[in-house]
């Protein structure tokens, strides 16, 4: 488990009892360290810059501190948080209200706003009371420019997995919804990884942030060990089929209970969910090009454990929180080394065990992962190699 400190429970947090009552219902018991650390600073209406490993209950620092801070007589949104994609965004709104459950009586709405549904829907649900918004930032964007959002009334501002939404595909975005927030509010930023510079630029939103940071010397999870294998390309011709067979080596051999496969491209997961499926496996895959329903029906597989394999673009590299997951497949070396942390990272949460095995084919990737494993300063097992016939 997270070491948690046996001898502190939420009660010295100085929490509000419906907030503790929600916590209580959500079945935790006692703050992990993050939790620890970062909820009395938050507390105190500072900015502030939370780092801490993937899966140790940063969702719950900003939740507690929403729930904490929104005045249910006032109508209007006061906290809005943002996420980089829709399954973060709707893992995070079932948090919120999970741990606010208590708090719905006296009159507590938290809204979801995300691409892919009904404008008009998102617009019945602000024209009631909504006071704590989660969104995406490509929608919130368009309600707050289409005047359906109002965000003069925000006191609290957070951004989840705040290095991938510094990125340029994302600023943008930000910059605008921030540019439409009240001058005096709390800014409170969110992530496992903070490369290179971003100090600089998350703080051009803040005043003079206070850092939450654990065990950054150090982001990798103890509890998950990383293998790699490098197999020769002249096997068989084509690397797919490379890889494909040392995947379904992988499956047969090693125990586990649920299993991610990254792929690097959109198209590419398909594929290998089809010839997962030809092979006798059951499998899913997730694809930004999927329709929003589907991509919905595929989450909620994996997290109620409907489906043993789901094979992802980095869309669930990040954020996602699905208990049973023990197995990462990296079936191409990932872009970048946070990348790589986020995706073996969703083999262990809260603790919990896991393996991370990344294929990578002689001669086309194996270079770029002894590069990345430098970089990131990490250390993989290589794997005996798998021996390799045809597969039929
Ligand atoms: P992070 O955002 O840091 O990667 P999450 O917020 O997704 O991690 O939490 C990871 C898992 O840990 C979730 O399943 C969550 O329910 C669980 N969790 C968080 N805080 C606690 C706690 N205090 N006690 C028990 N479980 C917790
Ligand atoms: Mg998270």
């Amino acid at each position: 488990d997270v070491d948690v400190n046996e001898s502190v429970d939420f009660a010295s947090l100085l929490l509000s009892s419906a907030v503790r009552e929600g916590l209580t219902r959500q079945g935790f018991k006692r703050p992990s360290p993050i939790q620890l650390n970062a909820i009395p600073v938050g507390k105190l209406g500072l900015d502030m810059v939370v780092q801490a490993k993937s899966g140790t209950g940063k969702t719950c620092v900003f939740s507690v501190l929403a729930l904490e801070m929104v005045q249910l007589q006032n109508p209007a949104p006061q906290v809005v948080i943002v996420a980089p994609t829709r399954e973060i965004a709707t893992q995070i709104f079932g948090t919120v209200q999970g741990i606010g459950v208590s708090l719905k009586p006296a009159g507590l709405r938290v809204g979801l706003f995300i691409g892919g549904t009904s404008l008009m829907q998102d617009k019945a649900v602000l024209r009631g009371s909504c006071q704590v918004i989660v969104g995406t930032p490509g929608r919130l964007c368009q309600l707050v420019q289409s005047d359906i959002l109002s965000l003069g009334a925000v006191r609290l501002f957070v951004l989840d997995e705040a290095d991938k939404l510094m990125e340029e595909s994302y600023q943008q975005n930000v910059n605008y919804l921030f540019s439409r927030l009240p001058p005096s509010k709390q800014v409170a930023v969110f992530s496992a990884t903070y490369p290179g510079e971003l100090d600089e630029m998350l703080s051009q939103y803040m005043r003079t942030p206070t850092m939450v940071r654990l065990d950054t010397s150090n982001v990798q999870l103890l509890g998950i060990k990383q293998y790699f294998v490098i197999c020769p390309r002249a096997v068989i011709a084509d690397v797919i089929d490379v890889k494909l067979n040392l995947l379904f080596k992988l499956l047969e051999r090693v125990q586990f209970t649920q299993c991610l496969i990254f792929c690097n491209y959109q198209d590419k997961c398909e594929m290998v969910c089809d010839a997962l499926k030809e092979r006798g496996y059951e499998a899913q895959f997730i694809a930004g090009t999927l329709g929003q329903d589907q991509r919905n029906r595929v989450m909620k597989k994996l997290k109620l454990f409907q489906t043993r394999l789901l094979v992802s673009t980095d869309l669930t590299a990040r954020g996602i929180d699905a208990p049973n997951v023990n197995m990462v497949v990296n079936l191409e070396v990932p872009q970048d080394c946070e990348t790589y942390f986020h995706r073996i990272g969703r083999a262990g949460r809260f603790g919990g065990y896991g393996a991370a095995v990344t294929l990578a084919v002689e001669g086309v990737d194996d270079r770029r992962f002894g590069f990345l494993a430098l970089s990131g300063e990490f250390q993989a097992k290589r794997l005996p190699p798998l021996e390799l016939t045809p597969v039929d």
